[in-house]
């Protein structure tokens, strides 16, 4: 049953609200969400709703909002979870400036458009709603806006579970991870829910000794980082099947002609490792579900043409399955290096807590609203090989998942964090729509069916 109201008009107010929210630059760094807070306050006053501001840090701000349900400790909430600040835009790159928030051939066009201000409008627009329409929530809606996901969360998901748990103390999460897509995994949509994510860890290598004359050095610390970083390259990480990954491939077998939909229910097995293998590097997403990947992100060293230097460091971006333990990934990284002037340290390392289950509330909300939506698509967990703010959530048991509820094609996902960053209206309209379903499914005391 969807809601009876006036679908283009919405669209259009979650384009205006879209295109203003852009023109608040929140790059990180450094951020500065206040007045994308304060802009999202003064939206929720109009329409009667109160909202709460906690400030980590000048200039950053954390916004939760609360509407309808008692919130007893038997049904905790339903918390909507967007971040404010996006990551930095060189405009040279741009067809259009990317803080004007153009609407232009359809599409609200700049930077933060997917990741993370259009999810966020279909949050509000959602929540607004309910308020509206006057819809009877039995459940607690909570609406948080964040700071500060892009560098990490210090001051934003991760500061409010750290001191504000009772503001953000909830059963389900919604947050960024997953999507929608068309044409890129199979021939009908796809929306893949995030259900988990990939351990993250950062390791260091620093090479040290005698770096000497340029014109006669040998063996120097810089020597040694190149051979250990081509160590580090030819390290190949086999490919693993979880249960998400498992369930994963076969629900997008439904999407496949045959005989490929019969490979691909069958992925997990060590007979089609070969097939799946070959075709999954074609697809980086899809690779990095399958194995532990490790990138070099940094590599610093000298300074001068003619003096090779006494100290040579690497910084690699390293990504680990669940089910990968992490003091044996290093000392297996020791072992491929195989030299004791490089020193291999982790210098942060973020477990991944347990997948959120697929048989809950909200995640079957999600399949119904997408199915009424988006007849003959399908809906598939995922585990996303990025970092999102649902990994402070999980550990505290709280079932977070990502979805971003619109179908992109892969030109637009090509946009996230790089030039010409869009959502189309139309997929606006959609978001709104699926997430006033799933809201009321999830908090609404009479049954929707
Ligand atoms: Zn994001």
């Amino acid at each position: 049953m969807t809601l009876d109201t006036n679908w283009d008009a919405i669209g259009r107010e979650a384009a205006d609200i879209l295109s203003r929210y852009i023109r608040i630059d929140t790059s990180n760094p450094p951020g500065g969400e206040a007045n994308a807070a304060l802009f999202l306050a003064e939206l929720l006053s109009r329409e009667g709703i109160e909202s709460q501001t906690h400030e980590p840090a000048p200039e950053r701000v954390n916004l939760v909002a609360r509407f309808g349900g008692p919130g007893t400790a038997a049904r905790k909430p339903l918390l909507l979870m967007h971040h404010m600040d996006v990551v930095p835009a060189v405009s040279s790159s741009w067809q259009v400036p990317p803080f004007a928030g153009e609407l232009r051939d359809g599409y609200v066009w700049g930077r933060g458009a997917i990741d993370d201000k259009g999810l966020g409008t279909i949050h509000l627009m959602a929540f607004i709603l309910m308020k509206r329409l006057g819809i009877r929530l039995d459940r607690e809606l909570i609406f948080m806006a964040v700071a500060d996901e892009e560098e990490g969360g210090a001051l934003g998901a991760r500061w409010m579970v750290e001191n504000h748990w009772p503001a953000v103390e909830c059963e389900y999460v919604w947050d960024e991870g997953g999507t929608g897509s068309q044409g890129i995994i199979g021939r009908s949509p796809v929306f893949a829910v995030s259900v988990s994510e990939k351990t993250s860890m950062v390791v260091t290598l620093t090479a040290t000794g005698i770096g000497g004359h340029g014109s006669m050095a040998r063996g120097t610390p810089v020597d040694r980082l190149v051979s250990a970083l081509l160590a580090v390259r030819r390290i190949k990480s086999g490919m693993r099947f979880d249960e998400v990954t498992k369930e994963f491939f076969r629900r997008v077998a439904e999407t496949q002609p045959a005989p490929v939909s019969w490979v691909v229910r069958r992925a997990g097995n060590p007979v089609f490792r070969p097939v799946v293998s070959r075709a999954a590097r074609k697809s980086p997403v899809i690779d990095a579900m399958l194995r532990d990947t490790i990138t070099t992100t940094v590599v610093q060293a000298g300074g001068k043409a003619n003096v090779a230097a006494d100290e040579a460091s690497a910084i690699l971006d390293v990504r680990l399955l669940p089910s990968t333990d992490p003091g044996r990934f290093l000392e297996e990284l020791r072992s491929a290096i195989d030299d004791d002037g490089v020193t291999v340290e982790a210098l942060e390392t973020v477990p991944s807590p347990p997948p959120s289950p697929m048989d809950s509330a909200l995640f079957r909300a999600f399949e119904r609203a997408v199915s009424t939506h988006v007849p003959g698509a399908i809906t598939t967990p995922i585990q996303t090989p990025v970092a999102t703010d649902s990994r402070f959530f999980r550990p505290l048991g709280v079932k977070a998942y990502g979805l971003l509820p619109a179908v992109m094609t892969a030109e637009d996902l090509e946009t996230i964090h790089g030039a010409n960053e869009r959502i189309s209206l139309d997929n606006l309209t959609l978001g709104v729509k699926i997430a006033a379903d799933v809201v009321r499914e999830v908090c609404s005391t009479v049954s929707l069916r």
